[in-house]
């Protein structure tokens, strides 16, 4: 299997669990740990391991990487307490059992999400850019 990019193609790639577990080569925590390759793949989570963040995942839905992971940590959970409005986790269903209407919904729920990310950076973009002519202005007076 070549190498994934960051790419777009990869997030589809990654809506399928078996290709998220083949990406947990490596992953530290097995026999006797909850969040095993196999829990994590099934939480929605893919393996993007950095240098300096070497249990660094991603889940192929929102996108929410986490890192800093514990063996006792549950996958589903830590998914749920540092993004809980993620479509995937509502339907907590592995891909191949969606049926049609299940993978409808979460595609139209994607790109609600998409927008609504896009919509929030652009807002604290704007938050920034008034602030900063904000504390101009002041300085000018
Ligand atoms: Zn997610």
């Amino acid at each position: 299997m070549p190498e994934l990019s960051k790419a777009d193609g990869e997030y589809f790639l990654m809506q399928y669990y078996e290709n998220r577990l083949q990406t947990f080569v490596n992953w530290p925590f097995e026999d006797g740990c909850i969040c095993t390759a196999e829990q994590m793949a099934a939480a929605g989570f893919f393996y993007t391991p950095e240098s300096n963040n070497p249990d660094l995942v991603q889940c192929f839905f929102c996108c929410k990487e986490l890192d800093g992971w514990d063996p006792n940590d549950d996958p589903w959970e830590e998914h749920k307490a540092h993004s809980d409005k993620c479509p995937y986790l509502k339907l907590r269903k592995p891909t191949e059992d969606m049926t049609l209407q299940d993978q409808l919904k979460l595609l139209q729920a994607k790109h609600l999400f998409s927008l609504k990310e896009s919509i929030r950076k652009k807002q604290e973009q704007l938050h920034e850019y008034t602030d900063r002519a904000r504390s101009q202005m002041l300085a000018l007076m």
